[in-house]
């Protein structure tokens, strides 16, 4: 059928990037076969994540990480796997225990996770679940989304960061007249930023070393970008309420407390506790955190207004330092973030397919396999680029 097998004999088998110690080969590896309640897909296109730049040099580290929450099978250095998460591909043939309900052809994205029996692979971070940096990839039909015709290739593989984004936004429960920071305006800050307009949010400041990455962050839809060595993000906006800072917020409640005391029998202990109700309390900012540098998230805290709710969705591969005396002084509510669930990864789906996302100014290249050594390294030293797609068909 559709299949293009590297060979004729009964092992089939396809053109897959291998990645072994952090070195890419292009090679003839297995075709998978669709176990039970997985699809088989023809590659369309599929994203080079910040995470995978992370599992080709820190593999060990994030190993460790999953094993000790209960996942041993992530790759080790020395494993030979096929990485590539961010898949868009189109359906070839079905395992058992499906329902078929796409056509062959049909275009597909899914979750990056495959069952076998009790098992859960992490598609593309894993040897038992090779990913998307070759011509066929395996995915479990349950995850899985048909991409509505008419949308782009291009843009239908933004599906899964864009997912990464919106859970963030979700997660951070930012408020549509709360100012929003985002520090870092690489491939997640940017998606953050276009997630947080698409909710409605009034004030998007955005902070990057990289004029590039500034650009992107106004072309995604910042209202205010900042070079973080000219100016402060911290100072790019005024805050509802009264006060930012611990000083201003005891003037302030000296002020009213005085005030409030001086007529007899006046509840002042009610009203306090009214207007916290009515939103006269300080709230900060929402700060999303999209380096995953150490030291960031201290800067962070340092600076962040009384009663900021920061958001770490930036992965830190190192062990970081905080000071949390700063934490605590300012009341800073911290939400650490990860991945996303299958609603959140339709909507970001819905999003793209209906116009109301576009992730283009994203999309800064695409490169085919054998190109793969080169993206990543041109990613790792990142100024010019945001998301490199890989398209296998190309040569
Ligand atoms: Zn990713």
């Amino acid at each position: 059928m559709q299949i293009k097998a590297g060979t004729t004999s009964s092992n089939p088998t396809m053109r897959a990037a291998t990645c072994t110690g952090g070195e890419f080969a292009v090679e003839q590896v297995p075709l998978p076969e669709p176990g039970p309640g997985q699809v088989l897909l023809r590659v369309v296109r599929t994203g080079i994540c910040g995470s995978d730049l992370h599992a080709r040099q820190h593999a060990d580290q994030l190993a460790d990480v999953a094993d000790a929450l209960g996942y041993p099978t992530l790759m080790r250095p020395a494993d030979r796997v096929v990485m590539g998460h961010e898949l868009l591909g189109e359906v070839v043939s079905y395992g058992p225990r499906t329902r078929g309900r796409w056509k062959p052809g049909t275009r597909i994205v899914a979750l990056p996770m495959v069952r076998n029996g009790e098992d859960i692979h992490m598609v593309g971070f894993d040897t038992r679940s090779p990913g998307g940096f070759a011509e066929y990839v395996l995915v479990q039909e349950v995850f899985a989304f048909a991409v509505p015709r008419g949308v782009p290739d291009d843009l239908a593989a933004f599906t899964e960061p864009l997912a990464v984004a919106w859970h963030a936004v979700r997660r951070g429960a930012v408020g549509r007249n709360q100012p929003a920071l985002v520090i870092g305006c690489g491939p997640i800050g940017l998606a953050v930023i276009l997630m947080l307009k698409a909710k409605g949010v009034k004030t998007v400041i955005a902070s990057d070393f990289s004029p590039v990455r500034r650009d992107l962050a106004r072309r995604c839809g910042a209202d205010v970008v900042v070079d973080p060595r000219v100016d402060e993000p911290w100072t790019a906006y005024t805050l509802e309420g009264p006060v930012g800072s611990l000083p201003d917020y005891a003037r302030f409640g000296m002020d009213a407390v005085g005030l409030m005391r001086r007529v007899p029998l006046l509840p002042w202990g009610r009203l306090i506790r009214a207007g916290e109700t009515l939103g006269v309390a300080p709230s900060g900012p929402v700060v999303f955190e999209c380096v995953g540098v150490p030291g960031v998230l201290d800067e962070i805290y340092a600076k962040a207004p009384l009663r900021s709710r920061v958001v770490a969705v930036g992965v830190c591969m190192e062990p970081d330092t905080v000071r949390t005396a700063f934490a605590l002084n300012k009341e800073l509510e911290v939400r650490y973030v990860f991945g996303y669930d299958p609603e959140e990864f339709e909507h970001a789906l819905d999003l793209i397919a209906s116009g109301k996302v576009d992730p283009s100014p994203l999309h800064t290249g695409t490169v085919g396999l054998r190109d793969l050594a080169a993206a990543f390294d041109g990613l790792a030293g990142a100024e010019e680029h945001a998301k490199i797609l890989v398209d296998p068909t190309l040569v």
